[in-house]
């Protein structure tokens, strides 16, 4: 029986608040707390099953924060804000005593650079303090870091080649839209790719490695190599792969109206005057563009996501591939919301769940991949994610 207090009522937000208000033996009482508390109410009306309380909060002022934990002391916070939150959220923690909980790693503002380095530098404090932080909990960064420490523990003496594929065979009937906000989403997919090779960092122009890759259930799509957040920890965690690359799908449409709009400077991330207000380009641009979170409603086809593994197993080579797919449609008619959301969601719940229940324990700051990944490969099948797995088929890669 524990408090959560979960921070930030986007898509993601909705699908934790949900699946957490459904499991009240773990959940007791949950506070769900974001900039604008009204998004917060609707929320709690929907899935709150009567079990959520709200607030108001801007978690970029950690005194705010502080004083809202002290106030409804929970034992974790959930954060499924905006990556920029991150910090912040980690040093009300800090002041507080509480575990923390996230989805994606920070991110300054003003810079479009996503890496580890800023909170594993909160690893000594957390420990000293003698509480634990869960970077990555959603599906990639998270179920494809837990897949491979399962595939680590279960499956390889060795792994060598590790290549995460993240297919959303999705049709939401809008000309152009992101599945997430799409600020934090147009930032990490316009950046020049990264992926690991030999003990070091290869770097790519944006979409210049693509092939064509075979989705379970969805068919051949065109997949290009990216970097993501979770290769940093896993190439560190996993020394012996030689190789490790992060592969996603992106219709021509879609490509075409990206390219549009960089070439027309709405992804620029820097002021510009505006009737002499500061605006900044992609900030307005999130402003037009349709919600993520109210994409669900026609949302057909279904998200593929999986990790694709080869390496050594008693002495001889050996293929792997563990991969979830998750339908849009059941997830709107279960939550409100799409499958993007859903499966961000739901592994953050479950993650909770492990700290909340002991399952999983440490003092410090900690990637998913360094937990025993069985009690949560075990349950995430029963909250709306199962797994499925293929040994020794063509990996395509
Ligand atoms: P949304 O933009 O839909 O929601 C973000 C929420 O955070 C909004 O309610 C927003 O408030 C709130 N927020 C923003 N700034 C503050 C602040 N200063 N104080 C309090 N609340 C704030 O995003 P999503 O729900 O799509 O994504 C949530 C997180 O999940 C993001 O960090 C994203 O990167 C991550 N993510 C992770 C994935 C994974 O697989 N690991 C996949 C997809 C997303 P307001 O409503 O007022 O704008």
């Amino acid at each position: 029986m524990s408090k959560v207090l979960i921070i930030g009522a986007g898509g993601v937000g909705r699908v934790v608040a949900s699946k957490c208000a459904d499991n009240p033996e773990v959940f007791s009482e949950i506070m769900l707390a974001s900039r604008t508390v009204s998004k917060c109410d609707v929320i709690a009306k929907e899935v709150g099953k009567g079990r959520i309380k709200t607030a108001q909060l801007d978690a970029d002022n950690v005194a705010e924060t502080v004083a809202l934990i002290n106030q409804f002391k929970p034992e974790l916070v959930i954060n499924v804000a905006l990556p920029y939150q991150d910090l912040p959220i980690m040093d009300a923690c800090l002041e507080t005593g509480v575990n923390y909980l996230d989805t994606a790693n920070y991110e300054p503002k003003d810079e479009a650079k996503f890496e580890y380095s800023w909170q594993w530098a909160y690893h000594d404090r957390f420990k000293e303090k003698g509480i634990m932080a869960v970077l990555g909990c959603g599906f990639d960064p998270g179920v494809t870091s837990i897949y491979t420490a399962y595939a680590a523990k279960h499956h390889f003496d060795e792994m060598h080649y590790l290549d995460i594929v993240d297919c959303n065979g999705g049709d939401h009937g809008k000309a152009f839209a992101t599945n997430f906000n799409p600020e934090i989403n147009i930032r990490e997919i316009t950046q020049k790719g990264k992926y690991w090779k030999n003990g070091d960092w290869v770097e790519t122009e944006p979409f210049e490695i693509k092939k064509s890759l075979t989705y379970p259930n969805i068919g051949q799509r065109d997949s290009y190599v990216l970097f993501h957040e979770e290769l940093e920890s896993l190439t560190k965690n996993y020394p012996s792969l030689k190789q490790a690359r992060f592969w996603m799908t992106f219709g021509q449409e879609y490509l075409t109206h990206l390219r549009v709009i960089q070439n027309i400077g709405m992804s620029r991330i820097d002021p510009v005057k505006y009737k002499g207000v500061d605006i900044i380009p992609l900030e307005f641009l999130k402003e037009v563009l349709p919600n993520p979170g109210d994409l669900g409603e026609n949302y057909t086809g279904e998200t593929s996501i999986g990790c694709r593994i080869k390496g050594i197993k008693d002495g001889k080579e050996k293929s792997y591939y563990v991969w979830n797919n998750c339908s849009h449609q059941k997830a709107f008619d279960e939550t409100g919301t799409q499958g993007v959301s859903y499966t961000t969601g739901v592994p953050a719940m479950l993650g909770a769940m492990m700290v909340l229940t002991g399952k999983w324990q440490g003092k410090g700051v900690f990637n998913v991949e360094e937990f025993n990944p069985d009690p949560f490969m075990e349950r995430i099948g029963e909250f709306g994610l199962p797994w499925n797995e293929e040994i020794n088929g063509d990996l395509e890669v």
